[in-house]
């Protein structure tokens, strides 16, 4: 057996009821598992200070002295004991809250003491609260290097295990170890990459020798890390292009040259163009395609949809869209119907609103075939719901479906359809490569011509007043405008109240137009009621939640408010943003915000006026809020979490591992040569009994 696999009760110090401590709290199961718990942070303990040196912006300061006398102050859970000590050079107060007891008992007066801790002023006085505290040597005392941190839980500080105990355990780890640890890399990765041995990067990691060290044990994990999520990704699509046939969509027919020829009223962006060519590649290579589409909101991604289900008709196939809204599904459905309003496509809308015995007819006719193009919602999935012959599915807006929702669309017809997923949430290169790395991407970079960006300013919650004259003179030439409240479930109550407060404010500023309200709570049929008064230009105003933050479309909309605008992240401004500029006119976003901000709500803000680049906007979001939080990857699954690398700061090493995972799938994709065992194993291990991602992204 593997040594790594050594159950973690028997790692010296540990024991069985601190095991299951480890186990529950931390996932830690076994040797390895210890060893690639990394820590946090490092500290330097190579330097002794003075106690007159201490100021107030030192992290951690490591001090040389003795102890003059304990005091304790105040009752019950109040009580704090406090030592003053000294180096001669002044006075500092260790201070402790808890273990009170056990800590006067423990630490003598007039001993010499290594004191450690975070300097911080209380009463004009310095004091460290909950200091390392250490009997110090010899006369000749060699402080440590970088010391290593590592997070804990309250549980684990309950059993008494905080980071110095796994400190101490990590070290027993070591000294338990009889030979070098194995090898998780083949000979000619680790040449290649020029990464030091699996086992002095685990050693550095948690004890580091030198900063040098210490750097070049991060590549080597990092690189680890990043590179097993690729090989496991390529491998896992290398193996379904392997045995996935897709139909063959070989010729182009009727549908869409008469479309073209007669239908299409404007000329389609290069970008269009070059990414139908993309998609047309995928549906007549034989195999099943799965395609990411991302192109900021407005770039025409529909339309790209719509001549792919018309070429999927021309060979006999049936397609469906699937909105994640009602609203949306139902604009969709009427512009499609206008769209093909004089070609003989048979065209339906299902939701969940629609009417029993209407579902009956249409059941039938999906699965005669005399339906081509099946637009609706999550209603699309369920089982009750055939098809002739489907041959194309989309998927608008996707950051609104889960995966497993996905993959029913799969089992719609004896052969997985090809599927294309749409998203105007840019996502950056780096976390497409890492949580999407199976899907192929296309990227529509370019906007239909005519647009001007939308102008973006951000104003404060105590100056409306001559925003709402900019609204007043913006609905005088005859255009409409959003005005958006977030609205959170944690915060339900509040969050419906201020809307209702601003719907009330604005009907009474603006007594002469007809206003309109829209938000999650409202029945469908209200909403869409809402909606139409809307689009229609029947109402000049919207008042609303983010319920309108994907898809729809309303050209005439000039102006989006948003307000208490701290409180949205910035994928989510940028699509609501993407409500307004759909049509030639100038159109303009106002965030709104109390004066009081974050420096990272500022710089939020600041990023909004700045740019329109979806790209720019995603990659700073990942930077300000890290990948974990971002829409839609919560539960795309990335296989095992990153515990030392970071997608952003680790870009290059990410690329590089991308390339040799790259090199070895393509030599060996089922990773059977001999030289390659050690791959196989360490992906079982690390996959584990993890969940299985599916047949799907
Ligand atoms: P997306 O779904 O990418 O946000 P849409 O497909 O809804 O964008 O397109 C936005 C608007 O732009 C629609 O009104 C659409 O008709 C129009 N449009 C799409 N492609 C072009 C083009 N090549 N030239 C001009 N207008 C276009
Ligand atoms: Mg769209």
């Amino acid at each position: 057996m593997n040594i790594l696999q050594t159950d973690i009760q028997f790692v010296p110090g540990v024991g069985p009821k601190r095991a299951s401590v480890l186990n529950k709290e931390i996932d830690i199961f076994t040797l390895e598992d210890l060893l690639r718990y990394y820590p946090y942070r490092y500290v330097d303990r190579s330097r002794l200070f003075y106690v007159h040196e201490i100021e107030g912006s030192m992290p951690y300061v490591q001090l040389k002295g003795r102890i003059t006398a304990f005091e304790t102050f105040g009752e019950g859970r109040k009580k704090r004991l406090v030592a003053h000590f000294t180096d001669g050079t002044g006075f500092v107060d260790l201070v402790w809250f808890q273990g009170i007891r056990f800590i006067g008992s423990k630490y003598k007066v007039n001993v010499e003491y290594i004191v450690f801790g975070k300097p911080s002023l209380f009463n004009n006085k310095y004091n460290i609260a909950h200091p390392d505290i250490e009997v110090s040597p010899s006369a000749d005392y060699r402080p440590e290097g970088l010391f290593a941190y590592y997070n804990t839980t309250e549980a684990m500080k309950r059993n008494y295990i905080n980071s110095k105990g796994l400190n101490k355990m990590m070290e027993s780890a070591f000294g338990m170890l009889r030979k070098r640890l194995p090898e998780s890399l083949p000979a000619n990765v680790i040449d290649a990459v020029k990464l030091i041995p699996l086992h002095d990067a685990l050693e550095n990691i948690h004890f580091p020798k030198s900063p040098l060290l210490l750097r070049d044990s991060e590549f080597r994990l990092k690189f680890e890390e990043l590179f097993f999520i690729q090989l496991n990704i390529l491998q896992y699509s290398a193996n379904r292009k392997a045995k996935l046939n897709g139909f063959v969509f070989s010729k182009v027919g009727d549908y869409l040259h008469s479309f073209y020829a007669k239908h299409l009223p404007f000329e389609l962006t290069n970008a269009q163009k070059r990414v139908i060519k993309e998609i047309r590649g995928d549906t007549a290579s034989g195999k099943q395609m799965n395609r990411l589409l991302q192109g900021d909101v407005g770039s025409g991604k529909t339309l790209v949809a719509l001549m792919m289900m018309l070429i999927a008709m021309d060979n006999g196939y049936q397609a469906c869209l699937m909105a994640p809204t009602e609203i949306l599904a139902s604009q969709h459905f009427e512009t499609f119907k206008k769209t093909l309003a004089d070609m003989d496509v048979s065209v339906a809308l299902l939701t969940g609103s629609t009417r029993k015995k209407e579902r009956e007819t249409l059941h039938a006719k999906l699965l005669a075939g005399e339906i081509n193009i099946l637009i609706g919602t999550h209603a699309l999935i369920e089982d009750t719901v055939n098809f002739g012959n489907l041959g194309f599915v989309v998927i608008d807006e996707q950051h609104r479906f889960g995966v497993a929702q996905r993959a029913k669309l799969w089992s719609k017809n004896d052969r997985p359809p090809h599927v294309l997923v749409m998203t105007a949430t840019p996502i950056p290169r780096t976390l497409a490569m890492t949580v999407y790395g199976d899907l192929d991407v296309s990227v529509i970079d370019e906007l239909p011509p005519g647009r001007k960006p939308v102008q973006t300013g951000h104003r404060y919650e105590q100056k409306r007043g001559a925003m709402y004259q900019f609204l007043r003179n913006e609905i005088k030439k005859g255009r409409q405008a959003y005005i958006v409240f977030p609205l959170i479930e944690e915060s339900e109550k509040i969050d419906l109240q201020n809307l209702e407060d601003g719907y009330l404010r604005i009907s009474e500023l603006f007594p002469e137009y007809k206003i309109c309200k829209m938000h999650g709570r409202m029945k469908p049929a209200e909403k869409e009621e809402e909606m139409r008064k809307f689009v229609a230009n029947e109402a000049q105003i919207m008042v609303s939640t983010t319920v309108i933050e994907v898809g729809v479309d309303v050209p005439n909309a000039s102006l989006m408010i948003i307000e208490s605008a701290q409180r949205f992240g910035l994928s989510q401004l940028h699509q609501l943003r993407g409500r307004v500029g759909r049509g030639a006119d100038q159109s303009y976003c106002i965030l709104v915000t109390p004066y009081e901000l974050s420096s990272d709500t500022r710089k939020r803000m600041e990023i909004m006026t700045e740019t329109n680049d979806g790209f720019i906007i995603a990659e700073a979001d990942l930077k300000l809020r890290g990948p974990g939080d971002l829409e839609g990857t919560q539960q795309s699954g990335i296989p095992f979490n990153l515990r030392i690398a970071d997608l952003v700061r680790d870009s290059k090493i990410l690329y590089h591992a991308r390339e040799i995972a790259e090199q070895i799938i393509e030599k060996d994709p089922e990773l059977k040569l001999p030289e390659h065992a050690v791959l196989k194993r360490q992906l079982n291990r690390l996959m584990g009994n993890k969940y299985d991602w599916g047949r799907i992204s």
